[in-house]
């Protein structure tokens, strides 16, 4: 081939691809809502759920559930409590549809603890100020409930033909010990949603490209195991150091396990998510995000290099405490590590068990797993995924929605055991700024993105369950 022929080749190769756009049928529907009115709704929505204290310990999530409840009331929408503990219930409500599985909206009522010393907004008073909506549970994961139910209140009240049932889920206990979400999985059948959207992933611009939106969607969560690694030795007292302590045993190691040679694992869903944020971008940008030698050329060190990309492609051991003597001059017989170690798809607890004991080789350190699961991916071509791959970007330009392994863990990990499709998106825009709010203080969410969002998640709603 000769090398202009080539070149341009190439450079038609990675040519901008035109924005995917909304189905006509979604555009139509679209129409029909007043978006100013509907969304003026929801920000009042939202607000009176921000005020329904449902902090986890100890939950309260009836609070919620009656909160919600009297929305669905006053919408002529069914719905029934599941009980769970005294004063903590979840809600399932029902639009009914056809006879094609159901879709499920998923979000939990409860939300983490308050240090109000450190807030300089009231957590829970649904305070507007500057465009912003402020309160524990204003990204995670209210926001989102809210936006499911006012899409429920606008396919009931447009009337929207649908081809299957559409579900609003909201459960108590996903942010301490996910029962909610396991007494729903036990009555599934009841349920009988084939697919999920739930948190998961959330858009942020500049993650990958500069001023470029990345809406990540989350089809997997990387496996856990939780385990103590526990070293036993000579006990004695602490004036007189000796040999075989063990602290000090413990100490080399959590010294193996930190200089491990760590693997590399860009899986299929990472390198979809590079290769479309790389051709919408075009050119050789694109080129160079889309070819696997390039990837591990160019793209890989930048993602080793930021703790949180880091993360999706390299299994973790994470050493989170240490115990050992309570008193001071005590050597203790043993002493404990507790470890959070994640895995990628395709490793297993057992087999992230077995480089544990290799990499301490160690016949005086033991394992005590305390919990985990393996990663279950839900795949990415799929009418849901494109649904809502299709309506985030609708024609925008600099915007990409694709699929992506989430680090952490969600209700979801107990759905995709059972073969549901679950989605993880949050259909806002946030920064990064504001990101730290989840977990963090000061908690809260664009009054603009809130209503962008509630159109995004009708739209993809519409696409996927409307006739
Ligand atoms: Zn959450």
């Amino acid at each position: 081939m000769r090398p202009l022929l080539s070149l341009a080749l190439f450079l038609a190769g990675c040519a901008h691809p035109p924005p995917q756009v909304a189905l006509p049928k979604v555009v139509a529907a679209q129409a029909k809502v007043d978006w100013d009115a509907s969304g003026k709704e929801l920000v009042d929505l939202l607000a009176g759920y921000l005020m329904a204290d449902t902090t986890n310990p100890p939950g309260n999530e009836a609070r919620g559930v009656d909160y919600l409840g009297a929305v669905l009331d006053r919408e002529g929408i069914p719905w029934e409590r599941v009980p769970l503990a005294p004063g903590r219930d979840s809600l399932i409500a029902r639009l009914e549809g056809g006879d094609k599985p159901a879709l499920c909206l998923l979000s939990h009522i409860d939300v983490v603890p308050v240090e109000p010393e450190r807030w300089n907004k009231p957590a829970f008073s649904g305070l507007i100020e500057d465009g912003y909506l402020y309160g524990r549970g204003a990204l995670d994961m209210k926001s989102l409930g809210a936006m499911e139910l006012q899409t429920m209140v606008l396919l009931k009240r447009q009337g929207v033909a649908l081809d299957r049932d559409v579900v609003l889920l909201a459960v108590a206990d996903e942010e301490v010990d996910n029962q909610g979400a396991r007494q729903l999985a036990a009555m599934w059948d009841k349920i009988g949603c084939s697919h999920v959207i739930n948190e998961g992933g959330i858009g942020v611009r500049g993650a990958l490209l500069d001023d470029q939106l990345v809406f990540p969607v989350s089809i997997t969560e990387k496996g856990n195991l939780w385990v103590k690694m526990i070293a036993s030795g000579t006990p004695g007292h602490g004036s007189t150091p000796r040999p075989d302590q063990a602290p000090d045993r413990l100490l080399a190691a959590v010294e193996k396990l930190k200089a491990r040679d760590v693997d590399v694992d860009i899986q299929p869903a990472m390198r979809e998510m590079l290769k479309r944020a790389g051709q919408e971008q075009g050119g050789f940008v694109g080129f160079v995000m889309s070819h696997r030698a390039t990837v591990g050329l160019f793209v890989k060190p930048k993602l080793l290099a930021n703790p949180v990309t880091r993360a999706t492609i390299t299994n973790t051991i994470n050493v989170t405490g240490f115990s050992g003597a309570s008193n001071m001059n005590v050597v203790p017989a043993e002493a404990t590590a507790q470890l959070d170690c994640r895995m990628l798809p395709g490793t297993t607890t057992d087999q992230m068990l077995a480089t544990l004991r290799d990499l301490v080789d160690d016949d005086q350190v033991r394992f005590e797993v305390v919990g985990g699961g393996d990663a279950v991916v839900t795949p990415w071509e799929d009418p849901l995924f494109e649904a809502i791959a299709r309506n985030l970007v609708d024609g925008h330009d600099h915007v990409v929605a694709a699929p992506f392994i989430s680090v952490g863990s969600t209700d979801s990990t107990y759905l995709r055991p059972l073969g549901v499709h679950a989605y993880g998106i949050h259909p806002i825009e946030v920064s990064e700024g504001d990101l730290v709010g989840m977990h963090g203080d000061n908690e809260r969410v664009s009054v603009a993105e809130l209503q962008q969002g509630l159109r995004r998640l009708y739209s993809i709603v519409v696409d996927f369950a409307a006739k």
